[in-house]
C-alpha cells in the first residue's frame, strides 16, 4: 500500500500544533465524561426504595389520595407500596402509620434469585418471549402468526400472536385481546399470556371445543406490551414499573396503564402529572409507542373482549376505574367477572375478588380497560394475578407458581373467548342509554379442556 494522501492536508504551524496539543489534553481529561449518559447513574439508583404496608381502611385510604404512590398490591386487608424516602416523609407528615416490609421482600428476592439458573429464571425475557412466539408460529403455521405491532421507545418489537383458523387471511372474525406486562415488574403476566397461546395451539387437534373457538374467532395475545421496562426490571431494578421514556429532568418512565385515551388525565388522584411519579401519565393520551401499538391494533380488528393481565392482588377489575360511579353496564360487566371468578376458584381454591376498579383501593385514569370499554363498548377486565407463592409466603411469584396460576386463569380466558365468539354479531357495544340485562347473553357451556 502506498501513496497515503497525507499531502492533501496542510502541515500545521508550531502555533497550531501547540493549540492541537492543548485540545488533545482537554479531550483526554474530559474523556471519562463522554461515557456518562446525560443522566448520571445516581439519578437512577432505586436502592433507596422501601416496601411498606398500610392498613386498607377507608380512613387511611382517603388520606392517601393525591399522593401518587406506587401501589404494589392489596393483600389480606393491607395495601403494599414501593415507597421513596420522599413518600415516607409525606406519610409521616400526614400521620399515616405504616409497617416497613422491605426486609421480608428483599430477603425473598435474593433467595429466589439464588435458586434460579439465570436472573429471570423460568420467566421469559424479551428475547425469550420473541423466540417462544416464533416457535409457536413455526409449529402451528396454519393457525398462528406473529405480528409486529411496532417498536418500543428503545427499538424492541412489540409482538402479537394472532391465533385463528386460516390465520393468514383477513377474515375479521370476532376477536379477543389478551395483554401482559404493561408494568415491567409483573413478570407472571407474561407467562399466563404465553401459556394461553401454547394451550390453544396444542389443543386445536385434540379438543373439539378449542377447535371450535379457533374456527370461529380470533385470539390476539400481546404478552409483553412494555419490552423496555421488562428488560430493565430483569437487569437493573426488579421493581421497575413504567416504560423507559426519558422525561428529561433526570426522571424516567411513563406508566403505560395511565396513558390510554379515555378520560386521560381526568384528575391527579388516578394518575399523576409528575414525571417522577410511578403513575406518571405522560405528556398526552397515547404519547407512548407501546400504548399506541395497542390502540392501533384495536382499531383494525373486531375486538369484543379484553383481558389485561397485571399482578399482584388476586382480583378481577372492571370499568370504571377513573371514578367511583358504576357504568350503565355494571350488571353485565360484574356478571361476566363473577362467572370468571366462579370458574377459577375450583382449580386451586384461590378466590379472585370481583370489583369495579374505581370502587377498590385506588382510582386509575387512562388505563387500558376504561379505554376499551369507554371507546369500544366491549367488556374489558384487568386481572390481577395472585401475589403470594404457596411455599414461602413471599412476594414475587416463584417459578413453581407459574403453572398453577396459569391453570386457574385458563377457564376464565376460555369462558370470555367463548362469550366473544358465541355473542358475535349481537348487541355490542354495551353502552346504551338504557341499561340492558344479560339474559340474552348465555355463553356456551365450557367443558374442562384436555391437558
Ligand atoms: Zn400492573
Amino acid at each position: 500500500m502506498k501513496g497515503l494522501p497525507t499531502e492533501r492536508y496542510p502541515r500545521s504551524s508550531p502555533r497550531l500544533q501547540k493549540k492541537k496539543e492543548r485540545l488533545f489534553l482537554i479531550l483526554i481529561l474530559c474523556l471519562p465524561l463522554l461515557f456518562v449518559s446525560p443522566v448520571s447513574p445516581a439519578a437512577q439508583d432505586y436502592g433507596d426504595r422501601d416496601i411498606i404496608s398500610l392498613s386498607g381502611t377507608e380512613d387511611i385510604l382517603s388520606k392517601l389520595k393525591g399522593l401518587s404512590l406506587d401501589f404494589l398490591m392489596e393483600w389480606k386487608g393491607r395495601v403494599y407500596i414501593v415507597a421513596s424516602p420522599t413518600d415516607l416523609v409525606r406519610l409521616q407528615e400526614r400521620n399515616i402509620p405504616y409497617v416497613l416490609e422491605s426486609d421480608r421482600f428483599y430477603r425473598r428476592l435474593f433467595s429466589e434469585t439464588a435458586a434460579q439458573t439465570s436472573l429471570n429464571g423460568a420467566f421469559h425475557s424479551y428475547a425469550e418471549t420473541e423466540r417462544e412466539l416464533m416457535t409457536l408460529a413455526q409449529d402451528h403455521p396454519l393457525i398462528a402468526r406473529v405480528v409486529d405491532l411496532g417498536d418500543s421507545l428503545e427499538g424492541r418489537n412489540i409482538y402479537a400472536l394472532k391465533i385463528s383458523r386460516n390465520v393468514h387471511l383477513d377474515e375479521n372474525k370476532p376477536a379477543m385481546l389478551i395483554t401482559g406486562c404493561h408494568h415491567a415488574r409483573e413478570w407472571i403476566s407474561v407467562e399466563v399470556a404465553l401459556l394461553f397461546c401454547r394451550h390453544l395451539l396444542e389443543n386445536d387437534a385434540l379438543n373439539a371445543d378449542i377447535k371450535a373457538l379457533i374456527d370461529s374467532g380470533e385470539v390476539w395475545v400481546v404478552p409483553v406490551v412494555n419490552p423496555d421496562g421488562l428488560e430493565y426490571s430483569i437487569h437493573s431494578y426488579r421493581y421497575w414499573r413504567k416504560n423507559r421514556r426519558n422525561n428529561g429532568t433526570a426522571s424516567f418512565g411513563v406508566d403505560l396503564n395511565r396513558n390510554y385515551g379515555h378520560m386521560w388525565g381526568y384528575d391527579e388522584v388516578g394518575s399523576s402529572s409528575d414525571p417522577d411519579s410511578e403513575v406518571y401519565r405522560g405528556t398526552g393520551a397515547f404519547s407512548e409507542p407501546e400504548s399506541q401499538a395497542i390502540r392501533d391494533l384495536f382499531s383494525r380488528r373486531d375486538f369484543r373482549a379484553l383481558i389485561s393481565y397485571h399482578s399482584y392482588s388476586q382480583v378481577i377489575l372492571y370499568p370504571w376505574g377513573y371514578k367511583h360511579d358504576p357504568s350503565v353496564d355494571e350488571g353485565l360487566l360484574a356478571g361476566l367477572a363473577r362467572q370468571m371468578a366462579d370458574l377459577m376458584r375450583p382449580v386451586n381454591g384461590r378466590d379472585y375478588g370481583v370489583e369495579r376498579a374505581g370502587d377498590g383501593f385506588y382510582l386509575t385514569n387512562g388505563d387500558t380497560t376504561d379505554w376499551a370499554y369507554g371507546e369500544y363498548g366491549v367488556p374489558a377486565y384487568t386481572i390481577e394475578l395472585p401475589p403470594v407463592d404457596q411455599l414461602y409466603g413471599g412476594f414475587f411469584n416463584s417459578e413453581a407458581d407459574i403453572q398453577s396460576i396459569f391453570a386457574e386463569n385458563l377457564p376464565a380466558m376460555l369462558f370470555l373467548l367463548n362469550w366473544t365468539v358465541s355473542d358475535s354479531g349481537s348487541d355490542l357495544p354495551f353502552r346504551s342509554d338504557s341499561p340492558k340485562t344479560d339474559t340474552k347473553r348465555k355463553p356456551a357451556k365450557i367443558k374442562s379442556p384436555r391437558r
